[in-house]
């Protein structure tokens, strides 16, 4: 369990280190947003960073810029250093699951915590008031967790407003609810079929990453990416659901986003790290 603290510890003049982890997911980015307009004493002092795996979809590294102009600072790019094959191998072929997320660990865990080191750090986290979820920072003890929105009571709705007056919400909210690898195994089965339209050529590299490893696993248990996308296309047909992809011919996809709840899966709680 992380050390927890608040805002007013986090604004002593000490030698702390300030950082938060931009994710490419709404609520980190409204997070960054937040201090920079609100607190811009932590701001001037907080080192944003991005943990890149390799395998993000490019809205993500467009999104970064477009934060990176709007925040006035770099946000410093980490990596474990090997791309995805290399750790796949090293696990056997096992692709990563939720049950085996070493994925979490390796590429995104580690490369954190070897950039916080031995210092002490004060982390700020973008855990909303209105979520009821505990976000992984580290159990490492030089680190203090600080939850921003949680001290000052911001909701759902208002992630959205931040980010619609300053720098948008991130293009692949269209189609997909988080940020993170374009193959992350937590996906929905729509999702799936919004990587299949949206970036084809992703899709067919995860279904040979699926073919060629993992041991017989697949990345959606017990099924194929074809037989997840075939159903999710089936499912559009049948019961009329409107898919995010296809949902904004009468209204503004970030109006139907802003409104829908399912997006804020509390399943996802060790994977906040990935796309908070
Ligand atoms: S986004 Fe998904 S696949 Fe990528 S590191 Fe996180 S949990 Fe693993």
């Amino acid at each position: 369990m992380a050390n927890k603290s608040n805002m007013k510890d986090a604004m002593v003049a000490d030698d702390r280190r300030h950082v938060l982890g931009i994710s490419g997911g709404k609520d980190s980015a409204a997070l960054a947003i937040y201090l920079k307009d609100r607190y811009p004493e932590i701001h001037s002092r907080v080192e944003y960073f991005f943990t890149d795996t390799g395998a993000e979809l490019e809205e993500v590294y467009e999104f970064l810029d477009k934060m990176e102009a709007y925040l006035g600072k770099e946000i410093i790019r980490l990596s474990s250093g090997r791309d995805f094959s290399h750790w796949l191998k090293l696990h056997n072929d096992y692709l990563p699951s939720a049950r085996q997320r070493w994925c979490t660990r390796t590429m995104k865990i580690k490369p954190f915590e070897d950039f916080v080191g031995e210092d002490p750090v004060i982390s700020y986290v973008g855990i909303r008031a209105d979520e009821f979820r505990e976000g992984y920072v580290s159990s490492k003890e030089n680190i203090t967790a600080i939850f921003p929105f949680i001290e000052d009571g911001l909701v759902r709705d208002d992630i959205f407003q931040i980010l619609e007056d300053s720098v948008g919400i991130p293009e692949y909210y269209q189609w997909r609810s988080r940020s993170g690898c374009y193959f992350c195994f937590f996906q929905r089965q729509d999702e799936w079929l919004g990587l299949k339209r949206y970036h084809p050529e992703l899709f067919e590299k995860a279904k040979e990453i699926e073919k060629t490893s993992g041991n017989g696993y697949t990345w959606v248990q017990g099924k194929t990416l074809d037989e997840v996308v075939a159903r999710a296309e089936e499912r559009e047909k049948e019961e009329g659901v409107i898919s995010k992809s296809s949902s904004i011919n009468e209204q503004k996809w970030q109006e139907v986003l802003r409104y829908q709840q399912d997006d804020d899966d509390p399943e996802d709680q060790a994977c906040l790290i990935c796309s908070l």
